[in-house]
């Protein structure tokens, strides 16, 4: 079983059934967050991940990657936003921490 993480934002614990990780896959980088809210303060502050791989993959890895807010196509150095459900894993590609940032502004993907 996959021990609780911490938000990387305010600390609080996260479930391994709940919450979001951010992943940069290029630069073997992570990053996890209690709810989407604290995305957007993490995004301004600075971006601070922390080592580590992609644990949980999307239940859907759609190819080609697209960012989820400009519809850029995405090549191998982007930002994957995971969303933890339950058994779900509901991925979201960004072609950059900034554009996660506005996307989770806007509420994400239940807006
Ligand atoms: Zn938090
Ligand atoms: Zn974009």
């Amino acid at each position: 079983m996959t021990p609780a993480e911490r938000c990387s934002w305010c600390g609080e614990r996260v479930e391994a059934d709940d919450g979001f990780r951010a992943y940069e896959p290029a630069g073997e980088r992570r990053a996890a967050f209690c709810r989407l809210e604290h995305v957007i303060p993490w995004t301004i502050q600075g971006a601070h991940w922390e080592a580590g791989g992609l644990a949980e993959p999307p239940d859907i890895d759609s190819r080609p990657l697209r960012c989820s807010h400009c519809d850029a196509e995405l090549g191998e150095v982007h930002v994957l936003l995971v969303r933890h459900r339950g058994e779900h894993r509901v991925g979201d590609d960004f072609c950059s921490v900034d554009h996660l940032n506005e996307w989770a502004k806007e509420g994400g993907r239940w807006r």
